[in-house]
């Protein structure tokens, strides 16, 4: 068993980190369960993006459901544009995912390409599942989303949600008003997402249900300075933009100050967030040696978009795998909710001072109106009047559905008035991470072997923020009172908040093994010493040095151990 991947999830399932769902019958690809430690380190990397995201940055967390209407879907373009090109094997049947086949014969970037040019690729390559050489196949697109019906009779279309980010957005003009109306804020939501991915062959790579981080930040268009920016100014990264990407060469690091000023990166926001996700990543344990933000190259960024950067992480078994989308996606997303629900998704800005300005009013006729347009008459003359005349006419929204009247059914009427400022649509900056990439990465960078007195010793390095269990609390023998203060000592940290886990069966070299394959980062041994001096040791699971400290320091020493605010090499000074 030679491949990292294997090996991770040997140890992964069987300590009860990751189990593949429904295994009694028969699993289906593309669905994990989070095992008993699985779910604690989960939830402890959610909390390190939380205390990124919710803490420092001030952006607060909302909770939308995971079904959608579809209006929401059509707005967002998901309906329409929410696929991937897929292809069926003409001699097994199996259906592929027809850029991945080309990608996994050397040409990058295959996702950007056309069906037929897919197709002619293909023609010549083996199919991945029963390696017959494929030959002639269509490839047509295949719709990500998986469909639901809300409600019986099957009136409601509904879709369970690709991403959580569409939630923010049809919730912005409650969000505006939270946010006490200016700009910049941001709300952030962390939850499943759910893709029908097509050939889910990479563990917890791929999945089709999955856990996303997403933050929207709604930035005025023409101050995209972050207001903390001094805060990752001088901070370096390794960017591989797309000019280096071009001419295959390696990322350049550069520190986020100068990959603005050098136009490498679009605005601060953007680079403020490469710089944010780059600490976020390497504090959950991602090795920085094997970390880069690839830029979009301009074929592959999406048409709205003014700036993309994948946060990618090198995998052993996967290679670089995207783990972090952070871009600037301008106002498309609020304009198609705007353009499809006819709310409002602009914010007032006002002037430093109010100016004067000739405003050109329309002026609706309703004796001309009302007969043409009947019950909708008063609902589209109060939409004229706030909306601004085009030289054949004014196109207004009213529930839902654009009208246009012509310029011969109103007058105008020109009025110098008080402008005190204006109305724009913010931009929207988004960093989305997934959150189960993050998980295998960790796992994978965490995971180590080495041989200590001559036997393996298999250790996961968590850094103790994501360790499921903090600290494990050992009776040297399960007798002479020794459990008895171990106990203590365990439900002692436990009221401190302290996930700690009692063991008293086995040689203590055993016991020590099990921690360390799970990432314990600590260990207190309750010997026959602690009932003659009242010390007890503990051990680190990195150096596995000891130290021998008074028992009524332990809270304070394990709490600031995992907090981080004390080293282990600190104590034994
Ligand atoms: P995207 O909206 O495609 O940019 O995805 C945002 C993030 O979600 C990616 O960077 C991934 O980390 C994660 N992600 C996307 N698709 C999947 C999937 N099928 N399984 C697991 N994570 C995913």
């Amino acid at each position: 068993m030679n491949d990292i991947y294997e090996k991770v999830m040997e140890v992964a399932k069987r300590r009860g980190f990751v189990w593949p769902s429904s295994e009694i019958y028969g699993s289906v690809a593309g669905f994990i369960d989070y095992g008993p430690l699985g779910a604690m380190t989960k939830r402890n990397v959610e909390n390190v993006w939380r205390s990124f995201y919710i803490i420092q940055e001030g952006y607060y967390e909302i909770e939308c459901p995971t079904v959608g209407t579809e209006d929401i879907y059509v707005a967002s373009g998901h309906v329409k544009e929410f696929a991937d090109k897929m292809c069926q094997c003409p001699h097994c049947r199996e259906y592929l995912r027809a850029d991945h086949i080309v990608e996994e014969h050397g040409v990058e970037g295959a996702g950007a390409l056309s069906a037929e040019v897919l197709k002619a690729k293909i023609y010549e390559l083996p199919c991945p599942s029963c390696g017959e050489v494929m030959g002639e196949t269509d490839v047509f697109n295949f719709n990500l989303m998986f469909e639901t019906t809300i409600g019986p009779g099957s009136q409601r279309t509904g879709y369970l949600r690709p991403e959580t980010a569409q939630g923010i957005f049809t919730d912005f003009a409650r969000l505006l008003r939270f946010y006490r109306d200016k700009l910049p804020f941001g709300a952030v939501q962390i939850g499943k997402s759910y893709r029908n991915e097509i050939s889910p062959r990479q563990g917890m790579i791929r999945l089709r249900e999955f856990s996303q981080a997403e933050a929207e930040i709604f930035v005025h268009p023409d101050e995209k300075q972050h207001p903390s920016f001094h805060r990752y100014a001088e901070y370096e990264v390794p960017l591989l933009t797309y000019g280096l990407q071009e001419t295959g060469q390696p990322p350049v690091r550069k520190t986020m100050r100068n990959a603005v000023d050098e136009g490498v990166v679009a605005n601060e926001y953007v680079a403020y967030y490469i710089a944010l996700t780059h600490e976020l990543l390497v504090t959950i344990g991602v090795d920085p040696e094997k970390l880069r933000f690839r830029q979009h190259m301009p074929d592959e960024r999406a048409h709205y978009a003014m700036d993309c950067w994948d946060a990618e992480v090198f995998s052993g078994r996967f290679g670089w795998v995207e783990i972090v989308g952070i871009a600037d996606r301008t106002d498309y997303d609020l304009r198609a909710h705007s353009t499809t629900s006819g709310s409002s998704f602009t914010v007032f800005v006002p002037f430093e001072e109010a100016r004067r300005a000739l405003v050109k009013r329309i002026v609706p006729d309703m004796g001309v109106l009302g007969p043409k347009y009947r019950g909708k008459a008063k609902a589209i003359a109060d939409a004229m009047a706030e909306a601004t005349p085009g030289p054949e006419g004014v196109t207004v929204t009213v529930e839902g559905e654009e009208i246009f009247v012509p310029a011969d059914l109103y007058q105008i009427r020109e009025e110098e008035t008080e402008v005190r400022g204006e109305e724009i649509m913010p931009h929207v900056i988004e960093p989305s991470y997934g959150i189960d990439r993050m998980m295998y990465v960790v796992l994978e960078h965490a995971y180590a072997e080495e041989e200590v007195e001559d036997e393996l010793r298999r250790v996961l390095r968590l850094p103790p923020a994501v360790a499921p269990v903090k600290v494990a609390v050992f009776p040297l023998m399960n007798r002479d009172g020794l459990d008895v203060i171990a106990r203590k000592i365990t439900d002692t940290l436990g009221q401190r908040g302290i996930v700690a886990q009692y063991d008293d069966s086995g040689a203590i070299g055993r016991r020590y093994r099990r921690q360390d394959e799970i990432g314990t980062p600590f260990a207190i041994t309750v010997d026959y010493d602690t009932r003659e001096d009242d010390t007890v040791t503990i051990r680190d699971r990195d150096s596995m040095d000891q130290v021998r400290i008074p028992l009524g320091q332990v809270p304070e020493v394990v709490c600031s151990l995992v907090a981080g605010t004390m080293t282990f090499r600190d104590l034994s000074a």
